[in-house]
């Protein structure tokens, strides 16, 4: 058809299935297994219907802001907060990578990154991990238009500390660096701090995995205060009520139970040093583990067929047929019992 020829045309990133069965045990998207803070709950009862009639109030001018603000003692002209992380880097890349240069990222990454780089045409390079998945950081020296990682990396949970971070920063000052934290609050440090040292970082979290609200699409991104500002001109262009009245609400309840969130994590991160054990008994690697999941590979069966295999005891994990990495599962850590199913099925599955 004729009116095709000027259709914008992507090849969309592929999220996590979503299966919508009650019974299987869902460790493929990193969400988190325990729920939220008990006052999102109380919360939920007490939301206003009436409030729903009206537009929302605008992200930055919200108590959410303010709770934010508070928490990483940062000024709230140096947040952002957009509709899950996915929107806020969606839009740092639309607002900070308008070089002709190309952007640099790792070629084992977020698999989003090349996703919105080619829907903004963006050029882009990526900069191979080393063999034991690493982000090197001398390879982000050259000339560039911007550079963009997750600090863990994801899939691989491999972290880099705040000095080799600081390395990339430090030889990357005239243009944006963005670090996806999505996955810092579980045993990493991070480089949040440097936005003070270094006005061109910013730094990207979410609610969506240690605070167990994925599906109320919470963001936010820290940075110098004119940083915030551009992204937020370019967020006013687009779509200006973005975080509806719910989100906004319940947030503030999230970030205020201190003690609970830091709870749920640590009993995740307990988790996890249980499952490097289970796992590499059962004969697989895995970098260190530093996110909500263990990205592992079995030294005789092959990732697929093990994927497969625990798809049909519906058990749902994450597998790539892509280049270096598809003999390798991404497996989120869930509750020790559904850890503890997982482990029952892979003996199963691996056994000589
Ligand atoms: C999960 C994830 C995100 C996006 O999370 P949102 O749910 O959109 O906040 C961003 N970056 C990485 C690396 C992730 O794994």
């Amino acid at each position: 058809m004729k009116w095709e020829e000027n259709v914008r045309k992507v090849v969309p990133y592929i999220p996590g299935e979503q299966p919508r069965q009650a019974q299987i045990i869902k460790l493929n998207t990193n969400e988190n297994p325990y729920p939220p803070a008990p006052g999102v709950q109380k919360c939920v009862a007490a939301l206003k219907q009436d409030k729903m009639r009206l537009y929302p109030e605008f992200p930055e001018q919200t108590e959410l802001a303010e709770a934010l603000a508070s928490y990483y003692q940062i000024d709230k002209d140096q947040l952002f907060i957009g509709v899950g992380s996915d929107d806020v880097l969606s839009l740092a890349f639309m607002t900070f990578f308008q070089s002709e240069k190309p952007v640099f990222f790792p070629d084992i990454t977020y698999s989003f990154y090349d996703v919105w780089a080619d829907l903004y045409k963006i050029p882009y390079e990526t900069k191979a991990l080393d063999e034991h998945f690493c982000i090197r950081p001398e390879d982000y020296r050259q000339p560039n238009g911007g550079v963009i990682f997750p600090n863990p990396n994801a899939p691989t949970g491999v972290l880099m500390d705040v000095g080799q971070v600081e390395e990339i920063i430090e030889a990357n000052r005239d243009v944006v660096v963005i670090v996806d934290e999505a996955y810092i609050d579980f045993g990493g440090t991070s480089c949040l701090p440097l936005i003070r040292k270094y006005d061109n970082l910013l730094v990207v979290q979410t609610f969506s995995k240690s605070r167990s609200m994925a599906g109320m699409r919470i963001g936010y991104a820290m940075g110098n205060s004119k940083l915030i500002k551009y992204l937020n001109d370019v967020k006013y262009s687009v779509n200006s009520y973005t975080l509806n009245y719910t989100s906004l609400q319940l947030g503030v309840e999230s970030v205020k139970d201190v003690a609970y969130y830091r709870e749920t994590c640590e009993k995740i991160m307990k988790s996890r040093d249980r499952a490097e054990e289970e796992l590499s008994k059962l004969g697989f690697t895995f970098p260190k583990p530093y996110g909500n999941f263990i990205f592992a590979s079995h030294e005789k069966v092959p990732a697929k067929e093990i994927y497969e295999r625990l798809k049909d005891n519906d058990i749902y994990v994450r597998f790539w047929d892509k280049e270096r990495i598809r003999n390798y599962l991404r497996i989120t850590i869930g509750t020790d019992e559904q850890m503890e199913a997982l482990y029952r099925a892979l003996r199963e599955i691996v056994k000589a």
